[in-house]
């Protein structure tokens, strides 16, 4: 008997919730986890710490492409390192959401994750889920499941409100959700399907019900 391996490309917005559906659908099917946004932020942190300026793009080049960057894909035991230092936690700090797109803006840096990434997901024994923003269109246009989660942005703040409760006030909120879709829509579309696609509006669904019509989709495309 033959195994495919399946790998399942997630993409969409910020507070989409497609973290959360991403990995709850990678541990319904026993199959590893990416989050690429993970990686943008991991190299967002190291600029940061060295001191590098957002907007000198050689530097935060320099920095992407020489990281030592290290990340698990298991769904129940998320943690990243960038150059030997654990940044699982640091990485979610709104200093981090609000220079992200110092590196994701830049190509130089996107084509040195993208190769980071395409060799994670080969590397999956039994497949995986990868989720982040080009995943369906540049990083795994080949996947056999791809789709596009959306929902309405007063959802999204909301969602991530109660994620960051008081740490965040209303103006970073608002600089997480829309200011960083404005950023990041400027070099990858992930706001309407591509071809062959699924587009899947989460706004009216729950966690639960999101990741059952995954694996609804799922068992209707990929076997
Ligand atoms: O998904 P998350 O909010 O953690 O991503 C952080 C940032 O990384 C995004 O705002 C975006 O700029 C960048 N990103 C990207 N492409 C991906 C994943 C994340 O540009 N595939």
């Amino acid at each position: 008997m033959t195994t495919e391996r399946l790998v399942i490309a997630v993409d969409g917005p910020s507070g989409s919730g497609k973290s959360s559906t991403s990995r709850g659908v990678a541990k319904a099917l026993g199959l590893a986890y990416l989050d690429t946004g993970a990686m943008y932020r991991a190299v967002t942190r190291a600029f940061l710490d060295a001191g590098v300026d957002p907007a000198d793009a050689p530097a935060v080049i320099a920095v992407t492409v020489g990281a030592d960057l290290e990340i698990s894909t298991d769904p129940d035991d998320q943690w990243v390192r960038v150059n030997g230092r654990d940044v699982t936690t640091a990485i979610r700090e709104p200093e981090v959401s609000a220079n992200a797109s110092a590196v994701s803006t830049v190509p130089e840096c996107r084509a040195n994750l993208v190769a980071r990434q395409r060799a994670i997901i080969d590397a999956a024994p039994n497949g995986i889920v990868a989720e982040g923003r080009d995943i369906t269109t540049v990083v795994a246009p080949d996947a056999p499941v791809r789709l596009l989660l959306t929902a309405d942005p007063e959802i999204r703040m909301a969602r991530r409100k109660a994620e960051l409760g008081d740490k965040v006030d209303d103006a970073q909120l608002a600089d997480q959700i829309l200011r960083r879709d404005a950023d990041d829509s400027r070099l990858v579309n992930f706001t309407t399907a591509a071809d062959g696609v699924t587009h899947l509006d989460c706004t009216y669904l729950t966690l639960e019900e999101t990741i059952d019509a995954v694996l609804g989709l799922v068992a209707r495309t990929a076997r």
